[in-house]
């Protein structure tokens, strides 16, 4: 290990800002996106380069403190900030250079999704990502990253072509298919497990400009929108992006007041506006839905990535369970329609998405990511402020996960396990082969596991930590 450092060290080698529990911002900074989490670190590390998170790995292996990693602090579990440790917050290193003549993206590693989108769309270009602008591209790229245009081309991380990382002991390596390959292939998919990535070199596809069609459905018609949906997903494009909504009704929803009470389903569908096969899908698909509120713009890229922004805000209790299923049956169907009606909160949502495309086209070889062959991802999305809605909150996010047993795809998604929902544990979300190779890659680079994710890879025979 190189040389640990101390705090009389740190103060002189560190070029950011270190935080402890008396300076006026440190409660600011230690808060995240789930209000849910209140932990209190020894010491935040608000970084400015890569030697600045070596000193801070550094310190805290002198001090045997734990670490934790921030880049925009939307892990729905709170894994960037932990109690009594140092938080490593990157959420100053937000710079993005891009070669437009190569399509690839150097992206510091506290950039959100907006950065990096700013940065790429003034070019025609974009990386593919996720939905809301304000998500942190490390958590996200790491642990997969799915979004509007995943099934065309693939999820973010198989968007990293290289990285420059910061290891365990300190030390500051690069990553590349040549250098460094075991780890740029842990990288991509097996979440924050091996370093800090200070820098992602990604690669970016042409973006122009796209249609978002959409309809609004209440009472009965949601079954019937659904099942239309869940049959055109049999023969759509890789084009074409289909997502479900099923949540209660809110003001201004346009719907008859008699079915206010009952669960609506808000349906999206998304392609490119120059795909006359698309296009040509989402009219035959449309044609088959239910009387509804049906919508139809064209949008920017960055219009895309920003227009969900405002319906999960900073500092809510959050809790999400996710889960893939094989398929999507009219039984399925109904006990999601029911599971939407019993949300005690009234907020949040189940959202159904059709994934495959492109993102099932990649295999273990390229990428640690797992669940390449999962029809539907199926998300229950708890919100609300009051702490005493926790446990009935989270019951029910649980329970309408469970009613779809039956069609369970195993494994699940690194980016969407919340707090204390640990059934199975790392080995279960990855597969044993692809787990067996993230814990040799983890005994290379991180031997006494100072890096723990949501799912926490631990190191071929080592620490047991
Ligand atoms: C509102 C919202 C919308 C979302 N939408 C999507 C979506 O469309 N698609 C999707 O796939 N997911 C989505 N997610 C889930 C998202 O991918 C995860 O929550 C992810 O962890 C967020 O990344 P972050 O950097 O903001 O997280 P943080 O909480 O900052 O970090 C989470 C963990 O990631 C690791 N990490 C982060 N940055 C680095 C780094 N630079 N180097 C090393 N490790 C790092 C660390 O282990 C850290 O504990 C969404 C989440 C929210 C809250």
């Amino acid at each position: 290990m190189r040389d640990v450092v101390t705090a009389g060290q740190l103060r002189e080698l560190f070029q950011g800002v270190l935080l402890a529990p008396d300076d006026a911002e440190f409660d600011t900074v230690r808060r995240i996106w789930n209000g849910m989490i209140d932990r209190k670190p020894a010491l935040i590390a608000r970084c400015r380069s890569a030697a600045d998170v070596s000193a801070a790995i550094r310190y805290a292996r002198g001090a045997e403190l734990d670490v934790s990693v921030r880049c925009g602090g939307h892990n729905v579990a709170g894994t960037s900030v932990t109690d009594g440790g140092v938080m490593i917050d990157l959420s100053l290193m937000r710079s993005v250079n891009v070669d437009v003549d190569a399509r690839v993206a150097e992206a510091d590693g506290g950039c959100l999704l907006r950065d990096v989108d700013i940065a790429t769309t003034e070019h025609g270009l974009c990386c593919p990502a996720g939905v809301f602008s304000y998500t942190g591209l490390g958590g996200l790229a790491l642990g997969g990253g799915y979004g509007w245009r995943c099934r065309k081309w693939g999820l973010t991380c198989d968007h990293i072509i290289g990285a420059e990382v910061v290891l365990a002991d300190g030390t500051i390596v690069q990553t590349s298919e040549t250098e460094n390959p075991d780890l740029l292939w842990a990288l991509r998919g097996g979440g924050g497990n091996f370093g800090v990535v200070t820098k992602f070199r990604l690669a970016l596809r042409p973006v122009g400009r796209l249609v978002l069609r959409t309809g609004l459905y209440a009472g009965d018609n949601v079954a019937i929108a659904l099942r239309a949906y869940r049959d055109a997903t049999a023969t759509i494009s890789d084009d074409f992006h289909l997502l479900g909504g099923l949540r209660h009704a809110r003001p201004g929803d346009e719907i008859p007041e008699e079915l206010a009470d009952r669960p609506v389903l808000d349906m999206l569908a998304i392609y490119s506006a120059d795909d006359e096969t698309s296009a040509q899908q989402a009219r035959e698909l449309f044609d088959r839905m239910p009387e509804g509120v049906a919508g139809e713009s064209v949008l920017s890229y960055l219009e895309l990535q920003t227009m969900t922004d405002e319906s999960s805000p900073d500092g809510r209790r959050y809790y999400t369970k996710s889960g893939y299923v094989t398929e999507l049956p009219d039984e399925a169907i109904d006990r999601l329609i029911d599971s939407a009606a019993k949300n005690p909160s009234r907020t949040g949502s189940i959202d159904i998405e059709f994934l495959l495309g492109q993102v099932s086209r990649a295999d273990g070889e390229s990428s640690a990511f797992p669940q390449r062959h999962a029809p539907f991802m199926v998300s229950a999305y708890g919100s609300w402020d009051a702490p005493e809605m926790d446990d009935t909150g989270k019951y029910w996010a649980r329970g309408c996960i469970s009613t779809l047993q039956e069609w369970e795809h195993p494994g699940g998604y690194v980016n969407y396990i919340s707090l204390d929902d640990d059934p199975a544990g790392a080995e279960a979300t990855y597969g044993s082969a692809i787990y067996t190779r993230l814990t040799e890659v983890k005994r290379r680079y991180d031997p006494d596991n100072l890096f723990r994710g949501t799912r926490a890879v631990r190191p071929a025979d080592g620490s047991s930590r």
